[in-house]
């Protein structure tokens, strides 16, 4: 369901890239856009680049934080122009809106950086997999808003395809969210400091890979609680023994 897809545009400069964006949302059928931090807005220029699609801007959802704006989601797209020093797992549009669509009723983000810096290393940790857009090996940067449309066009262009197999989610147990799955991961890393497997001081690879690991897998609810049952028994033993 394209209603619940929504383009994060995180702290854009340009005003008239928000309703650009808006109305690249808006042709495809998406109307869902958040906005964290944007630099300046409500603006005219983004009204009168929306070219009526003002609704879309009217109805956008403003954050203060980049986590808060994904908390509610349960699968994360990062774009990202470069290829990144990080390995994550990378694909192309077309196969992230398989993958948006793939389970009804999930909750997705698709996230677009900064005009000038893209997204952080930090930021793209948060999401599940990577977008780059194929484009000719040097130069490789689209902007902001056209980045946008070819995400949006090819969500609609799938939208519209017969419907893929069902995947193993169901309306009682739902892929988990960024919410829940970070309370796994600071479960996890909790208990893998208990058992001195986990030294918090060392460079955080292990957690990076484990996350990536994690992500990649697409938890449900209930296999998140498993997974948290076993930490918390590892956790109980520890603490009985004398
Ligand atoms: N110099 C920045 C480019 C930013 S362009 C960088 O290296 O990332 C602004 C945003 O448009 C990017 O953060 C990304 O969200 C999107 N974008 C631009 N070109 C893209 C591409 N080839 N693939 C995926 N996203 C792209």
């Amino acid at each position: 369901m394209l209603n619940n897809i929504f383009i994060v545009l995180v702290n854009t400069t340009h005003p008239g890239n928000i309703g650009a964006a808006a109305r690249a949302m808006k042709t495809m059928g998406l109307s869902q856009l958040r906005l964290v931090q944007p630099t300046h807005f409500p603006n005219t220029e983004a009204t009168a680049r929306a070219s009526g699609a003002d609704d879309v801007l009217h109805q956008a959802q403003l954050f203060s934080d980049y986590s808060s704006s994904l908390q509610d989601c349960q699968l994360v797209f990062g774009t990202s122009a470069r290829k990144r020093t990080l390995t994550w797992p990378t694909l192309t549009p077309r196969e992230c809106a398989e993958r948006a669509l793939a389970t009804p009723h999930q909750k997705v983000a698709i996230v677009f950086g900064r005009e000038h810096s893209g997204l952080t290393n930090q930021e793209l940790e948060q999401c599940h997999f990577l977008i780059q857009i194929p484009t000719v090996p040097h130069f490789s940067s689209l902007n902001l808003a056209s980045a946008v449309q070819i995400l949006a066009y090819e969500l609609q262009l799938v939208q519209q395809l017969p419907s893929s197999p069902p995947t193993l989610s169901t309306p009682q147990d739902t892929v988990a969210s960024v919410e829940e799955l970070q309370r796994f991961y600071a479960h996890l890393e909790q208990t893998l400091i208990e058992i001195d497997y986990f030294d918090p001081k060392k460079p955080k690879l292990l957690k990076r890979r484990l996350q990536r690991l994690f992500n990649r897998t697409q938890l449900l609810n209930s296999e998140v609680s498993l997974l948290r049952g076993m930490l918390t028994a590892i956790q109980a033993t520890l603490r009985n023994k004398p």
